[in-house]
């Protein structure tokens, strides 16, 4: 074990370099990548354990290939379904066939596996190379000086510490305390999830997005032959059930060959927003994760970003230690675009995908001879599995 590594505790030490706040997926990979670099690093969740519902559940090839010198690409390939295709349909109609196959990286699919299980993994590396997570313990305030910045937790204890990471969500308690805004809006229709059996011809290696005019719907495979659904309505139920969720299959998916749904597993509703942090650095501040975006689940980027800053900003944060901190501003001028970037193709996507009947046939013919072009079918595989990005 490194002598600079915090070992388990609950009690807090006085001083750190770095305080990591959140144990999501994004400050779990940012404290593993600091810690596995022998950096003096504290993580604090509000959580008296992590949660273990499934949310995001999509890694893509490009997270896996930033996640290697962590250790943990193997158990988390190991753990998870690899889906090698994705079709964008309308009904049976095939409108949109991309292949994962093709792509140069050692991983051509899309790994789908649930955060619970992403996260897991994270914190036992983390916890292997002698790092932990102090909780349950709540931020509650931050005050900067030039020299750092001291957090005041929930029990009235304070840390003093060189760098702070906001990595505690969309709601984030520390780019609120620095004061950075967090530009955008939310969009009116709910999202219904729900992890199912199903029973039919449903493919199990392939992602499939429906389009349709009453909003969109993502049926992709889990591990252990469950299935994700995903849905945009206009007001979700807070526990749908198996008769809803066929419901909605039967009005959105395939009109042949339905797929019926045996059993739900697990369901729930959230809203989505779409917001950008008008900054990702305010002085020994930073964001990473949802505390610097948030946005529509089409795509399934949302986690994957929160990594990709991670291993960013532990760069940038290990450069600002050894005494150069204008890496950190680097850190901001290179993620908060593809944050954006983000937001406005998970915005194109669904807006294509709910148009009405006028528009429709219109929308189908364009996208299936774009779809003929193998350029264009290339550009948006790169997009999806996030190697446009290396
Ligand atoms: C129901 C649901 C379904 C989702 N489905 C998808 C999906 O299908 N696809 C997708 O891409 N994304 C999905 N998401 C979003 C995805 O889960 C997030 O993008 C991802 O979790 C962000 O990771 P993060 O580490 O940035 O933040 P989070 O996972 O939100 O972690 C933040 C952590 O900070 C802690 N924290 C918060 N405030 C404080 C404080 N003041 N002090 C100490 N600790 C604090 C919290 O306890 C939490 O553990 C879903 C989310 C939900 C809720």
């Amino acid at each position: 074990m490194s002598s600079h590594t915090v070992t388990a505790s609950s009690s807090l030490p006085l001083d750190t370099d770095v305080l990591v706040v959140g144990a999501g997926p994004a400050g779990l990979t940012l404290a593993t990548a600091l810690v596995g670099r022998g950096q003096r690093v504290i993580v604090v969740d509000r959580l008296a354990e992590g949660a273990n519902t499934s949310r995001a559940a999509v890694v893509h090839a490009r997270t896996l290939e930033v996640l290697e010198p962590l250790g943990v690409v193997a158990e988390l390939v190991a753990l998870g379904l690899h889906a090698r295709r994705f079709t964008i349909r309308d009904r049976d109609r095939i409108l949109v066939p991309i292949d994962f196959d093709g792509l140069p990286t050692r991983y051509p699919y899309t790994l789908m596996v649930s955060q619970a299980v992403t996260e897991s993994v994270l914190l036992r590396r983390l916890k292997a190379l002698g790092g932990e997570v102090l909780r349950p313990r709540t931020l509650v305030g931050l005050a900067q000086d030039e020299a750092g910045a001291v957090a005041t937790f929930d029990d009235g204890t304070r840390l003093r510490a060189r760098y702070v990471v906001g990595a505690d969500g969309m709601h984030s308690t520390v780019r609120e305390s620095a004061g950075i805004a967090f530009s955008g809006g939310s969009y009116g229709e709910s999202f219904v999830l729900a992890d199912v059996r199903l029973a039919g011809a449903v493919p199990l290696d392939e992602v499939i997005l429906y389009f349709s005019g009453a909003g969109m719907t993502v049926v992709a495979p889990l591990p252990d032959g469950v299935h994700r659904i995903v849905a945009t309505v206009d007001d979700a139920p807070e526990h749908p059930d198996a008769a809803y969720v066929h419901a909605l299959l039967d009005a959105r998916g395939p009109a042949h060959a339905r797929a019926v749904v045996q059993e739900v597993l697990w369901g729930s509703r959230f809203r989505v927003h779409h917001r950008v942090a008008d900054a990702y650095r305010s002085g020994r501040v930073l964001l990473a994760g949802d505390a610097a975006h948030v946005h529509s689940p089409a795509g399934g980027q949302g986690m994957n970003a929160g990594i990709l800053d991670a291993m960013r900003l532990a760069d940038a944060l290990i450069e600002a230690l050894a005494g150069n901190p204008d890496a950190l501003d680097l850190y901001g001028a290179e993620r908060r675009p593809i944050a954006q970037a983000v937001v406005a193709l998970a915005d194109r996507l669904t807006r294509l995908a709910t148009v009405g009947p006028a528009l429709r046939a219109g929308r189908n013919l364009l996208l299936s001879t774009l779809a003929a072009l193998p350029i264009f079918r290339r550009k948006l595989a790169w997009q999806l599995s996030g190697l446009v990005y290396r």
